[in-house]
This record gives structure tokens, C-alpha cells and sequence, in this order.
């Protein structure tokens, strides 16, 4: 730490936040800022959350700085909120308690890639999209996909996923090793590049979905895969939602190695039409991928087309041109912005819950039920392998009843994922949104990530506010969880 900072970390609670940012200001210069403008984007929640800016903002460019700012922040119980994207959907970069965004996007180095070992180390700053244009000529990719180009540090944070995870897991499966600085500064390592260890605790799946609430990612060893000979994508309309889902179940009970699928209900397909320019057929849709050899490919799309023609899929089309792969999958990417469009200036809430996959047709089929029954506009897309799927419900700000039916609709939505022994989020995750359903997924599980929570935090600086409501009385009057 610097002199400056040394001193202002010396000062009264009371004091300390405008010393803190004196001391930010003089270390950082314009990577320091105060401005509405920045504060108001770093807490922008893309949902129906309320924004809640930042004090400040501060860009990090290396692992020293975001230890120095830690320890600046922790003498003086400022909080302090990790941001990669600020991409997630749960109200995560939200600041309740005031104080300071830790923005690492500018901590972007690709630092090694490993092409025998099938692994690399980056930044947390590096986005997806960053990493596999880096790779391309490797002929290695990294898999994971949430539908915004998310930093892999953010990535890591909320254990996100995206298509690929049936076929190659999520953020938990990917990360090999962290970097993290902890709340009072100091630097660990966890894990490392060894493909399975039995050493000790598992701490990087601890810190996997902490969101930055246990310690800020500065460096991550990813998994990485060999792009496959062959690339299939598949897209299939079915004439029920129930079809479509007992499809996919019937699928990966019989083990085919699917890579993507993918489901959009007939309202999503509406919007994905008018927004990305298609012209599908407005159903239920099933949106495929097979990689393989040539041979093993065209095998998994035929016996899928098989399944598919059984549960009343129709018209089953494929692709292989890698320009008609990119479009479709752009559209089901670009699926939560499509969903916006159909209703301009609503708000929305983007939701996610996860079931075993038995219960996904069950599941699906009861959630349109409810939304129909309650007259909502919600499109339902789901990335139906792994039993997740997202609703999308678009509200009208001017009235609140719409709310407040959106609020029950969301608690039943939860129950009804919990009954079937799911979770209340299959990769979003807990921010603020979600806090209230915390208990009746975990149970007393709460109280042990309570515990470890104060173990490695124990002045709450870190993201509070976030997966628990613990009393917080850090920056805007500082004291412990
Ligand atoms: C259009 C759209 C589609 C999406 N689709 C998907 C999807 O398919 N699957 C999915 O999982 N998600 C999806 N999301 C949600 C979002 O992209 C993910 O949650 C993503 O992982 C967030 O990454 P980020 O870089 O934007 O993180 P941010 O939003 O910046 O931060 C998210 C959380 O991580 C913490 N954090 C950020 N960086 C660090 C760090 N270096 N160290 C410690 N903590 C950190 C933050 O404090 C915060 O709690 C989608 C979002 C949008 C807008």
C-alpha cells in the first residue's frame, strides 16, 4: 500500500469515506470516478430490481491493486462490489449499503494457454467471446455460454452456464483453480491445474457462485475442448409444449450425446421471429446441436428425429454451414432482448428454476398454465437439458397489480420447482432477488454458509446484501454481519 493509502486507512469510521476516495482518487486518477452516470451503469440490474448506484466506481488493472483497494476498504468498512459485465439478472452489482463498484473488466490478459494440457489461465476482466476468439486457431474452445458476453470472473462468480451445459457443464465443471483476494487483502490460490485432487477442502467450488461475497476473483485456470470434426444444428417445431419437453427427457435417457438443446415456447418464438428476422413456425420449439465425427453426427440427428416424430415434433431441419448455425443460435442468444421487444418500455423479470429432468414436461406444462390463467405476456425458454428453463414475464409499469401477480406467479413458480426437488435458480442465482428462497431450498444449510460467510468476511464488505440478508451497517455506518 501506498503512503496515501497507508493513512487513509488510519482514519475514524466516520472520516474514512472521504479519505478512502481522496486516497482512490490520487492512486487511480481517472480510473477513479464519483460520476451518476458510471455509478448508475454499474448498478444496473437489466430486471425488474430497483438500481442502487455505487458511491464510486474504481478500475482495477491488477491483482496488487485489487488487494490494495480491499485493504483500503476494509480499515475503513466501506463495502465493496465486485463487477465483471454487469450482465446478471439478480440485482448482484446492486450496492443496498453504498460504497465502492471494484470494476476488473480492465484486468482482460489472456495469461497462458495450455493446448497439450487442454486448460488456460486468464484475467477475470476476459470476456467469453475474448477467449474463444483468442482460441480459434487452436482448435480448442472454451464451452461455456450465458446469452451476454460475460466476463469468465463474473462467470465464475454466479456458477453460470449457458447451451453447452448438458454436454459440457457449467462454471462449476470448468473452473480448475482461482486466484482470490480475500476481504482483508491477502491472496490465496485454490485448486490448480491437475484434472482431480483429493487435497483438502474444495475451496475453489466454495468460491464458484459466491458472488463476490467471499473474495474477488483475480485470475482463473479454465477447461478447455477441442472443437469437434462435426457441428449439426437441428431446429424442430412441436405441436405441444409437453411434446417437446418429453422429447428431450426421452433423449437423454437414452444417453444421446446431445450438445445443445434448447426449448423457446411458441410466445418466445413470436418474439424471436419479429426480432431476429426469421420466419419459424410460432409453436414450441426445440433447438438443437450434435458434435461428433461426420458419421457419429448425422447418426445422433437421425435417431433424434426419431424421438421427436413420437412426441408430434414436425418438420425437423438441420444445418451444417456454419453461417446457418451462427443465425440460429444468435436468435437464441439474443432471445431476453427479443422478449423485450415485445412489449416496449415493460419491465421484466428473467427468472430461472431448474428440475430433475423427469419433471421437466410436469414442470414447463404447469408454468404456462399459470401464466395463461393470469393473463401474463411471459415467453418460456429453457435450456431444457439440464431441466432449466427461464420465464420472462413483461410488466407494465403503470400498473401494479401486474406486479404484484407477477410476485405470486414467481413465488408458485418456486414452489412448484422446489416440489419437484429442484432449485429456485439453475444458474442466475441468489443477488437480491432470490434471497427469500434461500431457506426453503437449503434449510439450516443457510446458517453454515451463514458461518463461513462471517468466517471469511467478518466485516461484511463484501457484496452485502447479496444470497443473505445479514444487518449490514458498513460504509453508511460501518460495523460487522
Ligand atoms: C441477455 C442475457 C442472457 C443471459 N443468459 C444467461 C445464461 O444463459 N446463463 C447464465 O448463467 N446467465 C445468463 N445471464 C446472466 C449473466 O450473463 C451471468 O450471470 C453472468 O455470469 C454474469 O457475468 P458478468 O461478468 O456480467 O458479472 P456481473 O454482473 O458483473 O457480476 C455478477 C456477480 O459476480 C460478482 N463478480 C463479478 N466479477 C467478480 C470477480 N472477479 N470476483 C468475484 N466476484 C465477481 C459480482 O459482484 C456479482 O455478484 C444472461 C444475462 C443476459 C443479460
Amino acid at each position: 500500500m501506498t503512503a496515501g493509502l497507508a493513512k487513509a486507512s488510519k482514519q475514524s469510521a466516520g472520516e474514512n469515506k472521504k479519505a478512502v476516495f481522496s486516497a482512490l482518487a490520487a492512486r487511480f486518477g481517472d480510473r477513479f470516478s464519483v460520476s451518476q452516470a458510471l455509478r448508475e451503469q454499474h448498478a444496473n440490474t437489466l430486471t425488474w430490481l430497483g438500481c442502487e448506484p455505487p458511491d464510486a466506481v474504481v478500475f482495477a488493472e491488477s491483482e496488487a491493486e485489487v488487494s490494495d483497494v480491499v485493504k483500503l476498504c476494509a480499515a475503513a468498512r466501506m463495502p465493496i462490489i465486485p463487477f465483471g459485465t454487469g450482465t446478471s439478472l439478480e440485482g448482484h452489482v446492486n450496492a443496498p449499503f453504498g460504497g465502492l463498484s471494484l470494476d476488473v473488466s480492465r484486468m482482460n490478459r489472456i495469461v497462458a494457454v495450455h493446448e497439450a494440457d487442454l486448460d488456460c489461465v486468464v484475467e477475470p476482466g476476459v470476456t467469453r467471446k475474448q477467449l474463444n476468439d483468442h482460441l480459434r486457431d487452436s482448435g480448442l474452445f472454451f464451452p461455456v455460454d450465458p446469452g451476454a458476453d460475460a466476463s469468465l470472473g463474473g462467470m465464475a462468480a454466479t456458477r453460470a452456464s449457458g447451451t453447452n451445459a448438458v454436454r459440457y457443464g457449467t462454471m462449476r465443471d470448468s473452473v480448475l483453480g482461482l486466484s482470490v483476494v480475500l476481504a482483508d487483502g491477502s491472496v490465496i490460490k485454490t485448486g490448480g491445474r491437475a484434472r482431480k485432487s483429493s487435497a483438502g477442502y474444495d475451496l475453489t467450488r466454495l468460491l464458484v457462485g459466491s458472488e463476490g461475497t467471499l473474495g474477488i476473483i483475480t485470475s482463473l485456470t479454465l477447461k478447455l475442448y477441442g472443437i469437434p470434426e462435426t457441428i449439426l444444428s437441428a431446429v424442430c417445431p412441436f405441436a405441444s409444449i409437453e411434446g417437446a419437453c418429453n422429447a428431450t427427457i426421452a433423449a437423454l435417457q437414452m444417453g444421446l450425446p446431445l450438445a445443445r438443446i434448447e426449448l423457446a415456447d411458441e410466445v418466445q418464438i413470436r418474439a424471436c421471429n419479429a426480432y431476429s428476422h426469421l420466419s419459424l413456425p410460432e409453436v414450441p420449439t426445440l433447438f438443437l446441436e450434435f458434435h461428433g465425427t461426420a458419421q457419429s453426427a448425422r447418426e445422433q440427428v437421425e435417431t433424434f428425429a426419431q424421438i421427436a416424430r413420437g412426441e408430434g415434433g414436425e418438420d425437423f431441419k438441420w444445418a451444417e454451414r456454419p453461417e446457418d448455425r451462427s443465425r440460429l443460435w444468435q436468435a437464441r442468444h439474443d432471445a431476453y432482448w427479443a422478449a423485450r421487444g415485445l412489449r416496449p418500455g415493460a419491465e421484466v423479470l428473467s427468472t430461472d428454476v431448474c428440475v430433475p429432468i423427469s419433471a421437466l414436461a410436469d414442470c414447463v406444462t404447469a408454468t404456462r398454465q399459470d401464466i395463461d390463467s393470469l393473463g401474463l405476456l411471459a415467453p418460456i425458454v429453457g435450456h431444457v437439458g439440464d431441466g432449466n428453463f427461464h420465464v420472462m414475464p413483461l410488466i407494465d409499469p403503470a400498473h401494479p397489480e401486474e406486479r404484484r401477480k407477477v410476485q405470486a406467479f414467481l413465488d408458485r413458480l418456486i414452489e412448484r420447482a422446489l416440489g419437484f426437488g429442484g432449485t429456485c435458480t439453475g444458474e442466475h442465482g441468489i443477488g437480491e432477488g432470490k434471497i427469500s428462497y434461500l431457506r426453503a431450498e437449503h434449510g439450516s444449510g443457510v446458517e453454515v454458509m451463514i458461518a463461513i460467510k462471517k468466517a471469511l468476511d467478518p466485516l461484511n464488505i463484501l457484496n452485502p446484501g447479496k444470497i443473505f440478508a445479514l444487518a449490514c451497517r458498513a460504509s453508511r455506518g460501518p460495523g460487522p454481519c
